[in-house]
């Protein structure tokens, strides 16, 4: 080990951790009346305040401060704004009938969140720590969070690197910042099953790359093939992979499949294996683990393994295909109903004279009822604010 190797792990040992207990307030004076249910849109009104944490190389974690919300200042040279030193999370806080504010599994967010940050190398923090001050922040602004199933405070933690000037290296200052957003159900009508293109002329990640990460850098490049497959009549990209044509996400979602074999009548849930191209959903991640305890063994198979739009498309042939369906935070379950490639659709069934599958359903049902607290399941749905 060099000497300067030894300066800087000495260094780091010295610096200051993320601590919630050093949170400081700053009210905001003019807060907001809650819009009604009705009006919400994705992401575009948010609470009073925001939780902003500063961070340098020579200190560490500065105190949490959560501020009135607003913009923020930072030199035009910062490195954000020019190698894309920024990743994010998402995550959902819900109300229970009891007037408790409940998170789900946020310590699978802060895992994800510190995996990113080590990426891009920007500081990494104890996860509890940050979880601990949302908590705070939610109290807050707990007159903004929506009532009601189907409704929750939509939770976008961010980090970016602030450090001023051009050169190419590690950032010495960042800012890890939370805003929140009060949301609606996804589809305010119930499900609505969408088109999906199946897109191999654009790769979404690729082996070695960072598509396991949330970076922002991975998101903007995918808005241009979206909107080609949208001019064609799809909603969503099905991202294909190599020369095999392997399926991986659709949009920005993980992506199920559920096959029937005609001669053994067995299931078979399948979706692609966390090999580093694959953004490791919570969501994703709950859907399996239940359905491993949930689903009879005798009657289905629950896969992580590759399929191919070929399989697809062969199985469709045969009648064996018989749902698809996209997970993720924002909609829990997003079912499909056609996918086109090569010029042609692919149908995916959906129960009769409903906009989804029997399992997608199912699956919805039982990650909703755990988010609500109307099941307790592990530690997966935490209460961290009580409004009584
Ligand atoms: C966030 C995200 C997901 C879903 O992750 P959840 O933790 O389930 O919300 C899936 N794929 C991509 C590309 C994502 O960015």
């Amino acid at each position: 080990m060099s000497s300067s190797q030894f300066h800087t792990s000495a260094k780091a040992s010295n610096l200051a951790k993320l601590d919630a207990s050093k949170l400081q307030i700053t009210k905001n004076t003019s807060p907001k009346q809650p819009l009604p249910n009705d009006q919400l849109v994705f992401g575009q009104t948010f609470t009073d305040h925001m939780l902003q944490i500063k961070w340098n190389d020579k200190e560490g974690w500065a105190s949490p401060q959560i501020i009135p919300y607003g913009p923020l200042s930072l030199d035009p040279s910062a490195c954000v704004f020019h190698y894309a030193f920024e990743l994010f999370e998402g995550l959902k806080a819900y109300r229970d009938s009891n007037d408790q504010i409940r998170m789900f599994r946020p310590d699978k967010n802060m895992i994800r969140m510190n995996n990113s940050a080590d990426r891009i190398v920007l500081p990494t923090f104890d996860g509890e720590e940050l979880i601990k001050s949302i908590g705070e922040l939610i109290k807050l602004d707990k007159h903004l969070i929506p009532k009601d199933k189907g409704y929750s405070l939509y939770i976008r933690p961010t980090l970016i690197g602030t450090a001023a000037g051009l050169g190419v290296g590690t950032p010495s200052e960042a800012l890890l910042y939370v805003i929140t957003s009060p949301v609606g159900p996804y589809y305010s009508t119930g499900f609505k099953a969408v088109r999906l293109e199946a897109t191999d002329y654009a790769t979404r990640a690729w082996p070695g790359g960072v598509g396991d990460k949330k970076l922002g850098a991975n998101y903007a490049p995918c808005i241009k093939p979206q909107l080609e497959a949208a001019s064609r009549g799809y909603q969503q990209n099905l991202w294909l992979f190599g020369e095999e044509k392997t399926i991986t996400e659709v949009g920005t979602m993980n992506v199920f499949f559920v096959f029937k074999n005609s001669t053994t009548g067995k299931k078979e849930l399948v979706t692609a294996p966390l090999d580093g191209t694959i953004l490791p959903g919570v969501t994703r991640d709950s859907i399996l683990e239940l359905a491993r305890e949930r689903l009879d063994p005798n009657e289905w198979e629950i896969n992580e393994r590759y399929t191919t739009i070929y399989e697809v498309a062969e199985k469709s042939k045969k009648g064996e295909l018989i749902e698809a369906f996209g997970a993720g935070t924002a909609a829990v379950v997003s079912p499909i109903k056609e996918i086109g490639y090569n010029g042609e659709d692919i149908n995916v069934p959906l129960v009769e004279g409903e906009q989804f599958g029997e399992l997608t359903n199912t699956v919805a049902q039982w990650i909703s009822k755990i988010q609500y607290g109307d099941e307790e399941y592990k530690n997966w749905s935490r209460v961290v604010a009580d409004l009584n």
